[in-house]
């Protein structure tokens, strides 16, 4: 199909609580949502770098100016027939795979609806539901976190994740396991940790976690491999794992035993479907990983959610967690499976069946351009 233009929309959505992890605070989610347009179909694509250059080195901003300034021109006009060969439009240029996913989940949509297709089923899915998980950032104490995951079990969530960093940390996960010894539990560590804090992580395997999400440095694949050596516990990765050649290495590695899989980070569906496909061969199971995407990106994540090696509930969550309105329309609600676990759906519509709201876009744009 020929891309004959392209909008980009650089967002500040305000959540309702101030999101806090390992490497800072947000008020906003910030992303870039990006519209590609081929004759008579357009659909939306979008990435969610975060406002700052804190959890990778891309940020919502920079995003936008690669893309307008780069990435957009070298795809306008151009015939692209598949992921590939968006990627291959693309790969001389360095990185950036945030601002490469804008484009290429946005191309995914917009073949699945010029062939009629979810995009779930464009991307080769065969279920149309998974389960979910609760998610946890640091809070103001642990009894209101405990109170949390009280209600979140109550709610049937299979499993419970925790933000963990220095001075919430191991007190934090004691009292967390005393209180309910048999959940599921695991840690995201938002890369905070050195390998020389590995006592610390030989402890953690007492407390019987699923796994300890990114423990050591963003860019990190050997550390980790030493580090998985050393504890009984899977180490999960999520920030190393920017491309597929990074996987390559972290199997060849054995740097984990899971992965978090997030489409703007890895550059795209392209590359997603390709890190599921290496890691289903490696035996490694996956799951499905969210930013503070409005419900358009959030669609996006659970399109690619369907697939077969994400085996580990989602980090996918409704509307009504971040955002007292979101930029996206119809809003995420989840459902419930037959057993009563929380789960989303993806729907029987050609592409994602979700756009953003014309008024809230406008409202809330930081930075707008449109190339044709
Ligand atoms: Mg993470």
């Amino acid at each position: 199909m020929r891309i004959d233009s392209i909008e980009l929309c650089h967002v500040a959505m305000p959540l309702i609580y101030p999101w806090r992890t390992a490497y800072g605070e947000d008020a906003n989610g910030e992303s870039v949502l990006v519209r590609l347009r081929s004759g008579e179909w357009e659909a939306w694509g979008e990435s969610a770098p975060l406002a700052a250059p804190c959890y990778s080195p891309e940020w919502a901003g920079g995003v936008f100016h690669v893309l307008k300034e780069w990435l957009a021109p070298a795809i306008l006009g151009q015939e692209i027939a598949s992921g590939e060969q968006l990627q291959a439009r693309l790969a001389h240029f360095k990185g950036n795979p945030f601002a490469k996913g804008a484009l290429d989940t946005a191309w995914w949509a917009l073949d699945a609806l010029r062939r009629g297709l979810p995009l779930h089923r464009a991307l080769g899915a065969t279920r149309d539901a998974v389960p979910v998980g609760a998610d946890f950032g640091i809070m103001d104490s642990i009894a209101d976190l405990l109170a949390a995951i009280r209600q979140a079990i109550e709610d049937g969530f299979p499993r419970v994740k925790l933000k963990f960093r220095p001075g919430w940390d191991l007190d934090m996960l004691r009292a967390v396991r005393r209180e309910f010894p048999r959940q599921v539990f695991h840690i995201d560590c938002n890369s905070g940790y050195r390998l020389a804090d590995l006592e610390m992580f030989r402890r953690i395997d007492d407390l019987n976690l699923a796994m300890i999400e990114q423990p050591l440095a963003h860019d990190d694949l050997v550390d980790h491999a030493k580090l998985q050596a050393a504890i009984r516990t899977p180490v999960c990765l999520d920030e190393s794992i920017t491309s597929v050649e990074r996987m390559r290495h972290a199997v060849e590695l054995k740097s984990c035993r899971y992965v978090n899989i997030k489409p703007g980070r890895v550059g795209g569906f392209t590359a997603a479907v390709a890190i599921h496909d290496i890691c289903r061969q490696a035996g490694i199971p996956c799951w499905v990983g969210g930013m503070l995407e409005s419900a358009v990106g959030a669609r996006l994540c659970v399109a690619l959610a369907m697939l077969d090696n994400f085996t580990y509930p989602a980090d996918i969550f409704p509307s009504s967690r971040f955002y007292r309105r979101d930029l996206g329309t119809p809003e995420l609600t989840l459902t419930r499976a037959a057993d009563g676990t929380p789960q989303v759906a993806a729907p029987d519509v050609p592409g994602i069946g979700a756009q953003p709201d014309p008024e809230l876009l406008t409202a809330l744009c930081r930075q707008r351009a449109i190339l044709e």
